[in-house]
């Protein structure tokens, strides 16, 4: 099957972006990379760095930061470093592995294409960009070194991979519903409204989109629990709540699988089973 790449680019006031996206089949996926007062939101993946390359060489920055080490988000990080004598920022603990050769399934290789590796810094709890101090503030869960950045000055918040959609039907293998729900609440805490989601995109009531999300994600949960202290098992709650199959479960032989919601609010609980 042959994959089609394309990209887009356009703004919103003071923020500009590039959406990548990616076919194979019936699967599409895409991810933006941001450019805002100086600063490099993510960097687009390896596979369409060539689509990349004039948004990220082009703008006018002096610093990169990153949500999470995902290679969608990472992949043109090592094309940067090669080209531009700038910075580039991660969660401390991301800092070691952003060296190393990543290692991650083949279907994400055909999708992403294979990120080479670079040198970051540990981003800390703030920084600043031209005109703006920033918050960094941890959002553990689809990722472990998931971070959002708050731009304290407008308001704009670029939440990376934590919102994507309202109602998450298919999750990582490693990602965590309960965790997911406290970064919610965590981030409902901070003075935003916009939101820049790496997948959604431009999201003018982005803390509205967030609330939804956690209400849906504690309404799951909560069928989750009483359905297994009824004596139901996963795979019984997993088809009750969750009839639809999606193609990427297939396509990635299970790393995104809605049962991964229902395993990680029962491991989560450690419920007993009544
Ligand atoms: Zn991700």
């Amino acid at each position: 099957m042959l994959l089609k790449r394309s990209i887009d680019f356009g703004s919103h006031e003071n923020v500009s972006y590039a959406n990548g996206k990616v076919t194979l089949g019936k699967v599409s996926l895409n991810v933006y990379s941001f450019t805002v007062d100086g600063v490099l939101i993510d960097t687009g993946s390896k596979s369409l760095s060539k689509y990349f390359e004039p948004f990220i060489m082009g703008a006018d920055i002096d610093k990169v930061v990153l949500t999470h080490i995902h290679e969608d988000h990472t992949g043109c990080a090592s094309l940067i470093q090669q080209k531009r004598n700038i910075p580039i920022y991660i969660h401390e603990m991301s800092v070691q592995d952003c060296e190393r050769n990543p290692d991650y399934p083949l279907y994400r290789k055909v999708f992403w294409g294979k990120r080479k590796p670079f040198k970051a810094k540990a981003i800390g709890d703030t920084f600043t960009s031209r005109n703006a101090e920033w918050d960094v503030i941890e959002t553990p869960g689809h990722a472990k070194d998931h971070l959002a950045f708050l731009n304290k000055e407008t308001g704009q918040l670029f939440s990376g991979d934590l919102y994507v959609q309202t109602k998450t039907k298919v999750v990582l293998r490693e990602e965590s519903i309960p965790t997911i729900i406290r970064s919610i609440d965590h981030l409902l805490t901070y003075d935003f409204n916009e939101m820049f989601c790496s997948h959604a995109g431009y999201l003018k009531d982005g803390r509205k989109k967030l609330e939804l999300k956690r209400d849906y994600l504690v309404e799951i949960q909560q069928q989750v629990i009483e359905r297994y202290q009824d004596g139901l098992s996963p795979q019984q709650i997993h088809d009750i709540l969750f009839k639809r199959k999606y193609p990427i479960t297939k396509l990635s032989f299970g790393e995104w699988d809605s049962m991964h919601i229902v395993k990680s609010i029962i491991d989560e609980g450690k419920l007993p089973i009544s």
